[in-house]
């Protein structure tokens, strides 16, 4: 095959698992809705196998902590029988916040897919800026769209 076609195809057959799993992570975001919950969903891989999924539970729990990267983390972790998860990445409907990154960059996760941006943190520096020895690789707005109309129907359901 021709060399360009062939990174051409590579390239997009990567952004089809990224979406697909991007689209599970958003599958559980769906579940921190119907519990009332703030619609944030997470999943881990490894080797491209889903090891971790999990929702944002903190009302459930009243467990501030209980964010579903966090989640994601504690069971990832679990499953490998390790807390260094530096060949996982990460899929998340919402940009990490401060907690969150602090865990993603303290469990050494190699890679960080994220649906909509935290618009809170629009204007500070980015928490992946960070002094850290571990880089993390950063894309958001995967299906940033889906994520983003999850969001804005819990917050306005809220108000009403
Ligand atoms: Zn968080």
């Amino acid at each position: 095959m021709n060399q360009e076609l062939d990174t051409v195809t590579k390239y997009q057959e990567n952004q089809k698992n990224i979406n697909d799993f991007m689209r599970l992570a958003l599958i559980q975001a769906n579940k921190a809705y119907e519990l009332d919950e703030i619609p944030v969903g997470t999943v881990i891989t490894y080797n491209d196998i889903v090891i971790a999924s999990t929702y944002n539970q903190r009302e459930q729990t009243n467990d501030i902590t209980a964010h579903a990267e966090i989640l994601a983390i504690r069971e990832a972790s679990k499953y490998l029988k390790t807390w260094k998860l530096d060949n996982c990445v990460m899929y998340t409907t919402l940009e990490p916040c401060p907690m969150c990154a602090s865990a993603i960059i303290q469990s050494r996760i190699k890679t960080l897919y994220f649906g909509a941006s935290s618009t809170k943190f629009d204007n500070e520096i980015s928490v992946f800026d960070m002094k850290s020895n571990h880089k993390v690789e950063i894309t958001g707005d995967i299906l940033g769209e889906e994520s983003r109309k999850l969001l804005k129907n819990y917050f306005s359901k809220k108000r009403n």
